[in-house]
C-alpha cells in the first residue's frame, strides 16, 4: 500500500506537468474566478489510511457531488417511492438541459442531472424547513466524513440563486407537470445551497468509505443505498460523458462543476480529486484525467 502514495505524487506532478487545466464553472460567478491550475488527490484504503498530494487541505465547492448524499438522504427518508417521480437511465443530454423533461411528461431520467437532483431535493425538503432538509445532508456528510468541519458557502449560493435561470427554468417546468410538491424557489434555495457544501479531497474521500463498503467503517448507509448510489454514479455520474468515464476509469464516479470527483473503488478504497477548470461536459478536465490514471496504475476496476 505505500505504493498508492508515490502513485498520487506521480499522478500530482504529471497533471502539473502538463499544464493542461481547463475552464472553471463560468455560469456560477463565485466559481469564475477561481484559479484553475490547481489540484488535488486523496485516496483513502481498506486499511484506513489516507494518502494525498497537492492541495487536500484546500475546501472546494462540491456542486453536483452533493447529489450523492442527497439521494442517500431521501432515500433513506421515502424509500423506494423516490422512483415515481425519477428515472434511473443515462442520458446523452447534458447536465442542465430540459429536453428530456418534455418527451417523458416532467419525470427526469435520473437523480443525477438537474432535473432529477432538483425532484431529489425537494422529496427530502417536503413537510419541513429548507435548514433542516440541509441540516440533513450536511448531517450525513459529516458522519460519513467523521468531522463536523464541513460547511455551506452561502456566498456561493447566492452568487448561483442570482444567475441561474436555466435551474429557475428546469423547476418551473416540472412544477407545471405537478413534479414538484414545494414552491419552486424553495426548492431551489434548498437545491443551490446543497450544492455549496465546501469539502477538501481529505474530507471526500472519507465521506466515500462507506459507499466504498471498506471495513470497520461506521455503517452509516445501509448496503442496498450504497449499492443504488454507485450504480448510478457508474451510469450517469459525469452526465453524457459517463460511458466514456466508464470506459477510460472503470470505476463509480460523481463529479460536479466544482472541479471535484468522488469515485469508489468498492471494497478497496475510496478516492477524491479535485481541480477547478471543467470540459466541455462539465466535468473536471484534469481531474479525469487523473482519475483514468489512477486506476491505470492501481489496476482498481469493477471490471
Ligand atoms: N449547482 C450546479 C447547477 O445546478 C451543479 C451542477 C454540477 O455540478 N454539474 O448547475
Amino acid at each position: 500500500m505505500e505504493d498508492i502514495g508515490r502513485i498520487v505524487q506521480d499522478i500530482h506532478d504529471k497533471i502539473h506537468a502538463d499544464a493542461d487545466w481547463g475552464i472553471p464553472a463560468q455560469y456560477i460567478s463565485e466559481l469564475a474566478g477561481v484559479a484553475s491550475d490547481q489540484f488535488a488527490i486523496s485516496v483513502v484504503t481498506a486499511d484506513g489510511r489516507c494518502w494525498s498530494a497537492g492541495r487536500s487541505r484546500q475546501p472546494f465547492s462540491i456542486q453536483s457531488i452533493s447529489k450523492v448524499f442527497a439521494l442517500i438522504a431521501t432515500l433513506g427518508r421515502i424509500g423506494e417511492q423516490l422512483w415515481t417521480r425519477v428515472g434511473r437511465e443515462p442520458t446523452r443530454t447534458a447536465f442542465d438541459s430540459i429536453m428530456l423533461l418534455e418527451s417523458d411528461g416532467g419525470r427526469p431520467p435520473n437523480p443525477f442531472v438537474n432535473a432529477g437532483a432538483i425532484v431529489t431535493t425537494d422529496a427530502l425538503l417536503s413537510g419541513r424547513e429548507p435548514s433542516q432538509a440541509l441540516a440533513e445532508i450536511l448531517g450525513l456528510i459529516r458522519e460519513m466524513a467523521e468531522t463536523d468541519e464541513i460547511y455551506i458557502n452561502d456566498r456561493v449560493a447566492e452568487s448561483e440563486r442570482r444567475t441561474g435561470e436555466r435551474n429557475k427554468a428546469i423547476a418551473h417546468y416540472l412544477a407545471s407537470h405537478g413534479n414538484l410538491s414545494n414552491e419552486p424557489d424553495l426548492t431551489l434555495g434548498t437545491y443551490f445551497h446543497q450544492c455549496a457544501i465546501e469539502m477538501t479531497t481529505e474530507q471526500l474521500a472519507m465521506s466515500g468509505r462507506a459507499l466504498a463498503g471498506l471495513d470497520g467503517v461506521p455503517r452509516t448507509i445501509s448496503a442496498l443505498h450504497a449499492k443504488r448510489a454507485n450504480a448510478l454514479m457508474l451510469t450517469c455520474g459525469h452526465y453524457d460523458a459517463s460511458g466514456e468515464f466508464a470506459f477510460q476509469v472503470g470505476l463509480p464516479g460523481k463529479s460536479g462543476v466544482g472541479g471535484g470527483i468522488l469515485l469508489i473503488a468498492p471494497r478497496t478504497a475510496s478516492i477524491a480529486i479535485w481541480s477547478p477548470g471543467l470540459n466541455g461536459y462539465g466535468n473536471s478536465h484534469a481531474g479525469t484525467r487523473a482519475a483514468a490514471m489512477l486506476a491505470k496504475a492501481t489496476g482498481w476496476s469493477v471490471f
